[in-house]
């Protein structure tokens, strides 16, 4: 698939997918407290986006058995909700999201420490968020997508973090992964050239140690090797001559 650039129209309907989408993920947020299943969240959570006229477009994707992927501490993304996960004080909790309004995608993703936290682990989930903000600086027509990567993994690399090598973000529209991929580490070439009409899921994964993953056996789940914390965060962006717009966060403070 080639990357797409959306019309007017298109783009009007994306910040429509994010704003609803942003909505979901505060609403949500209020419910993580401990003692709350992943499950129990994942259904008040698709009960949020059905009542908003969208469809959660993670449900079934690829077999996906959740609206939402929740992880929890050292699972960095694609956890599956279960009644069996529980949330507790003192967990980092990464809920990534997405929706479909009006046949477009929008995807978010935020980390929550529930209640009292170590500093390391307070460290980790700002530093994750500031990643993307330092990759949003140059994501701007003209400039090139690696452009980006480089931003987002030269500041995790300032902490001296594992940067999650084997995933990445994408493009989004029509479908919730469009072209192109963008890595969060520094790459050889610099790549495509940024359009305005570009819209992006930017996404860095972050781990308190080492950066790499494993897959747990159920197929979805990521982790880190060494058992660390991970965080992540991510928005989907529209790309414009100017300063680029997040379609699903609008207090960028
Ligand atoms: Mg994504």
């Amino acid at each position: 698939m080639s990357v797409t650039i959306k019309t007017e129209h298109e783009i009007e309907l994306m910040r429509q997918a994010g704003r609803l989408l942003e909505k979901v993920h505060n609403d949500l947020a209020g419910y993580i407290k401990p003692g709350i299943s992943t499950r129990q969240l994942d259904k008040i959570g698709e009960e949020m986006i059905r009542s908003l006229g969208c469809v959660p477009n993670f449900l079934n994707y690829n077999g996906f058995p959740g609206s939402f992927c929740i992880s929890l501490n050292d699972e960095v993304v694609h956890g599956i909700p279960s009644d069996k996960k529980i949330i507790h004080e003192g967990d980092l909790v990464k809920i990534d999201a997405g929706l479909i309004y009006r046949g477009y995608h929008s995807d978010a993703a935020r980390t929550y420490a529930v209640g009292e936290v170590s500093e390391e682990a307070k460290q980790l989930v700002r530093v994750t968020r500031e990643c993307f903000f330092e990759g949003l600086k140059f994501a701007r027509a003209g400039n090139h997508l690696h452009d980006i990567s480089k931003a987002v993994g030269a500041h995790a690399a300032k902490y001296r973090y594992g940067i999650v090598r084997d995933l990445v973000g994408h493009g989004i529209g029509t479908h919730l992964h469009e072209d192109p991929q963008i890595p969060n580490f520094p790459q050889k070439r610099r790549g495509i050239r940024l359009l305005p009409g570009m819209t992006l899921a930017v996404e860095p994964m972050i781990n308190l140690g080492r950066a790499d993953v494993a897959w747990l056996d159920d197929d979805w789940t990521v982790v880190t090797m060494d058992g660390s914390l991970s965080a992540h965060y991510e928005n989907t962006i529209l790309i414009t001559e100017g300063d680029p717009e997040i379609l699903t966060l609008s207090d960028q403070v």
